[in-house]
């Protein structure tokens, strides 16, 4: 297949008059093609030649500079230091691909550092230059993914060659029905994975626990019916950091595979950050994990990050496209183009069809389309209030609780409601819609906030402005951050009110707890819930009613705690498309499916939201349960 292209390559830059020897190799680097040039001219003006190629070859391809025309790496430094002076920055070489990775957290150094400025200053030096945002405060799960990714330069290399034979081998079989197993998330929120088999490929799409399983049938996909899987596996996609979509990833590793993880540059981090947290967890706890930090390491070093609408060859008749999902920071919809336009998948993971703070509304235009995954979380809950109706609710449930001299416990995810909630708090205070007290932050959230901040371009459009204009967003005076259990005993000493935002979300762990057993005895706190409880979890028995519950403590003991303090749960705040957005994405949804696949929602919202879809959209409604297949194409 190298062969092939590079008669191909060599061919087009003939036409242009260039010579063979203005390439010194031609490699793969996972589901692109690396092209090494010795011809300054020709690095000067690669992006023109790159995009020609690209229509030409219909595949990835980057032009690197060839070792013999780079600048020396201390002349390199020297020259950037003087050009940058004024800003605070990091810069590192990657002699293996000839590039040089300008590191910073200062947004004046982002603003000055505009496309042209960079292309100028890389036609000087002859390296291609990369910028990378650090986070707004220390973050230690950026630092160990770094080890886990540049601790050995040449296995990566390595690792991205593979891939690129894999993804660029000859197609065998002409395009035909595409099979669509459900492994997880089949009627039940939990667990998502999802097997798509074409004749020439298999790639699984998303592969997560379910958080309230007792037993490991039911906690993993079903993919003990498949012992052959994972050696003819060609990808594994993930739409977004959350453990039901990924959360069983590494567990892959474990049993043998390895091959390409497609996700987008924000899910990476986090996606680490959540593994190691389970495992954390597992340790405290004192159960078994299914996987270890070595499975952990593994997943990542195999990942591919890919920007939104990026097409992409994941296989030889698979081209993957990554859109916003609006549901977190970097969440996708992966639009699966097949044989040549011959099917096209659309899989929208988790997704929300409205604005947010944080996010522009989930994508729904694309450029084909004949059969739609879709989650129905809310299939059957209708949301009476509009998004303005629910920040009321949220602040009068707040006001009331911290006049009556009380305070309120918002248990969160870490990734995604945290955030969002954090800037609703930031702006409730900052209007005087709330009292000014103190917001008390603890948990996994202040790790993944600092991978929020890394991230800007994924913001919606007016956050990411605010955030360019160098508003911290997420840092205000508001917000004490904890980071030590005696810095936490401190602020659970203090009887005065506050606002306590903590992970768990569902309260399986975590400080939430912490601060639960210290709240509860009292009738003026609350308990706050703004997302979604999974049957089985803590939240959802307390939701429940549940007035005496058992909980662990740090120390790893049971304990038994009475709640007095009332409970509330708002839910306009949800990362999910309520019932209607559900519906009017499909009526809004182009070009028109043939197909309508209903997954993640219980069996009742799965039931209820595809009813409503047959009266609204003429297409095939599908309600599969786990290891249902469905064939289309
Ligand atoms: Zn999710």
């Amino acid at each position: 297949m190298l062969s092939k292209l590079r008669s191909e390559i060599f061919n087009y830059l003939a036409s242009l008059g260039k010579g063979e020897r203005v390439i010194t190799r031609i490699d793969f680097e996972g589901p692109r093609i690396a092209i090494y040039t010795a011809e300054p001219m020709v690095f000067a003006d690669r992006n023109n030649i790159a995009r020609d190629l690209v229509n030409l070859i219909k595949k990835r391809v980057v032009i690197r500079p060839d070792e013999s025309i780079r600048k020396p790496d201390e002349n390199v430094k020297k020259f950037l230091e003087e050009a940058l002076r004024g800003f605070s920055a990091n810069i590192i070489f990657d002699n293996s691909l000839g590039e040089v990775v300008i590191e910073s957290s200062d947004q004046e150094l982002f603003n000055f550092l505009t496309q042209e400025r960079v292309a100028a200053l890389e036609r000087e030096i002859n390296w291609l230059i990369t910028l990378s945002r650090t986070p707004l405060h220390p973050s230690r799960t950026i630092e160990k993914l770094k080890k886990y990714l540049y601790g050995d330069g040449e296995e990566r290399g390595e690792i991205l060659r593979k891939i690129g034979e894999n993804v660029f081998r000859e197609q065998i079989f002409e395009p035909g029905e595409v099979s669509i197993t459900i492994l997880g998330g089949g009627m039940q929120v939990g667990r998502s994975a999802i097997l798509m088999r074409t004749r020439e490929s298999n790639v699984l799409l998303d592969f997560g626990i379910s958080a309230g399983a007792s037993k490991n049938i039911d906690m993993l996909p079903r993919i003990d019916f498949f012992p052959e899987l994972i050696d003819n596996l060609d990808a594994v996609i993930i739409t977004h950091s959350h453990m039901d979509h990924h959360g069983a990833l590494p567990l892959l590793f474990k049993y043998g595979y390895r091959g390409p993880v497609y996700m987008t540059e924000p899910t990476l981090p986090l996606m680490v950050m959540e593994h190691l947290d389970y495992l954390n967890l597992a340790a405290k706890t004192g159960q078994f994990p299914l996987y270890g930090e070595q499975e952990v390491r593994m997943a990542s070093r195999y990942s591919v990050p890919l920007r939104y609408g990026a097409v992409t060859n994941i296989t030889p008749d698979i081209r993957v496209t990554f859109y916003n999902a609006g549901h977190i920071l970097g969440s996708a919809i992966a639009h699966l183009h097949i044989g040549e336009g011959f099917h096209n998948i659309v899989y929208t993971g988790d997704f929300k069809y409205e604005k947010t703070r944080m996010l522009d509304p989930a994508t729904s235009k694309f450029p084909r389309l004949e059969t739609l995954i879709l989650e129905s979380t809310y299939g059957a809950t209708p949301i009476p209030f509009t998004r303005e109706e629910t920040e009321r609710l949220f602040s009068e449930h707040i006001s009331r609780t911290v006049n009556s001299g009380g305070s309120v416990l918002i248990p969160l995810p870490a990734v995604g409601r945290a955030q969002e909630i954090m800037l609703v708090l930031k702006d409730l205070i900052e209007s005087k819609m709330i009292p000014d007290i103190p917001v008390i932050l603890d948990g996994l959230l202040i790790e993944a906030t600092a991978v929020y901040s890394c991230y800007p371009e994924y913001y919606s459009l007016e956050s990411r402005d605010e955030f360019v204009r160098g508003d911290s967003l997420f840092f205000s005076e508001y917000f004490t951050l904890v980071r030590s259990q005696s810095h936490r005993d401190e602020i659970l000493e203090s009887k005065e009110p506050m606002i306590v935002l903590a992970t768990s979300g569902m309260l399986e762990g975590g400080p939430a707890l912490t601060y639960l057993r210290s709240l509860a005895d009292n009738e003026k706190n609350l308990l706050l819930f703004v997302s979604y409880q999974v049957e089985g979890t803590l939240g959802r028995k307390i939701l429940k009613g549940s007035k005496e519950i058992t909980i662990l403590t740090e120390e790893g003991k049971q304990e038994v705690v009475k709640l007095a303090l009332s409970v509330e749960k708002v839910d306009g705040f949800s990362g999910h498309s309520s019932r209607q957005q559900i519906l009017s994405y499909l009526k809004r949804v182009s070009p028109k499916p043939q197909n309508v696949v209903f997954v993640h929602g219980e069996a009742e919202a799965v039931s209820s939201v595809a009813g409503a879809a047959r009266r609204i959209i003429e297409a095939n409604i599908y309600t599969p349960r786990n290891l249902d297949s469905i064939i289309v194409g």
